[in-house]
């Protein structure tokens, strides 16, 4: 915690020295130029009310020393003194600090995904928030991202954030992705683009999201790119995402107080028929078969997922390739055994849009629309 107070207060004061000022934001630029009243006045004037919630994760961390990079303890620094290492933040915009939870984000579940959910979708609605900023641990981030860009109804912009490393560590990414996601939240470009996800310079979309690699501050990618970047405090945007999101979906958090259980099961060469079973008498309504290559499934394995569908569970052929379009009837024939494939979503982004579908149908066809849709 020593190092952390220490490090930030360097990484703030090297910041405030000689990078970053009052017209960091483009939004502030017009204030600056403006005769007709102070500058600081409107730039105040123009300030964004954001609230940015905390739930953990390594933005939240600290390490024992500061050449912990990727050893460390997540989930252990408050949000307000998170905040409060950035004092640039206030700068480009009012903060209020909200813990909703201090947890990796490998412990989120249906049940803090909702509460969290819920809670934003309740400040949304709130005349004086303009966006929300959630921090979060980079593990889940994307399936968190994913459920808010699918639920929420608002436009506002509403961006997750995390970091690679603690705020102990030398080179720790927090400060300025905590930075960056404020000025995205508060730039009225960021409305009506779905949730959206900001680190290491980049803007993503909630839909596309994913991380890459264990340990590297550059993890994060999206198939088809991100949305855009943040530099020196100007957000910019060069792509739309395609498909619906927030208000022109068929979800609305404030109506979900359940989720279905979705299995999640990966492929291997010798993958095991018994994880199949296992998943159905847990109580699966659904399972999300991260299958090899472009969908394929073992024959030992096809009947005891043909099993499983004739007890009603709805089987869904994702690949476990990382990226790419699953083919309906291709390696599979899907229409004969009444299965579903994922398009190009990945497993675990399958598993929260097969979730939010259920709570509204459990047709197979229909379900198939739903993966082509969204
Ligand atoms: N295990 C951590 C988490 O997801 C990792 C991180 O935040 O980068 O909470």
């Amino acid at each position: 915690m020593k190092h952390f107070a220490r490090v930030t207060t360097l990484a703030a004061a090297l910041l405030s020295a000689s990078l970053i000022t009052g017209t960091a934001h483009a939004q502030l630029a017009p204030a600056a130029q403006s005769a007709a009243a102070p500058a600081t006045a409107q730039a105040e004037a123009r300030k964004a009310n954001i609230v940015i919630i905390g739930t953990g994760g390594t933005i939240a961390g600290a390490g024992a020393s500061v050449t912990n990079t990727a050893a460390y303890q997540s989930a252990v620094v408050p949000v307000d003194k998170i905040i409060a290492s950035v004092p640039e933040i206030s700068k480009v915009a009012n903060v209020k600090g909200e813990q909703i939870f201090q947890i990796g984000s490998e412990s989120f579940n249906n049940e803090r995904l909702l509460k969290l959910a819920k809670r934003v979708s309740e400040l949304l609605k709130q005349p004086d928030v303009d966006g929300i900023v959630i921090t979060h641990g980079t593990d889940t981030i994307e399936e968190t991202a994913y459920f808010l860009n699918l639920t929420l109804k608002s436009d506002k912009p509403v961006v997750v954030v995390g970091s690679m490393r603690p705020g102990t560590a030398l080179g720790a990414d927090g400060a300025l992705n905590l930075y960056d996601a404020v000025l995205v939240a508060s730039n009225p470009a960021s409305k009506g683009k779905g949730t959206l996800a900001v680190l290491n310079d980049e803007i993503h979309t909630g839909r596309d999201v994913t991380k890459s690699n264990t340990f590297k501050t550059e993890t994060f990618r999206s198939p088809f790119g991100p949305l855009g970047y943040v530099v020196e405090g100007r957000t910019l945007f060069y792509r739309l995402p395609a498909r619906p999101h927030t208000l022109q979906t068929q979800w609305d958090i404030d109506k979900i107080d359940k989720l279905p259980e979705v299995a999640v099961l990966y492929a291997y060469g010798n993958a095991n028929p018994a994880a199949v079973d296992a998943a159905v008498k847990s109580g699966a309504k659904a399972i999300i078969y991260a299958a090899t290559g472009n969908g394929s499934v073992g024959d030992y394995m096809v009947e005891s997922l043909k099993a499983a569908r004739a007890k009603g569970v709805q089987i869904v052929r994702a690949s476990r390739t990382g990226s790419g379009v699953v083919v309906r009837n291709a390696e599979q024939p899907d229409d004969k055994y009444d299965w579903i494939v994922t398009d190009d979503q990945l497993p675990q982004k399958a598993r929260i849009l097969m979730a939010l579908a259920l709570t509204q149908t459990n047709d197979a066809k229909a379900l198939q629309q739903v993966f082509w849709k969204y």
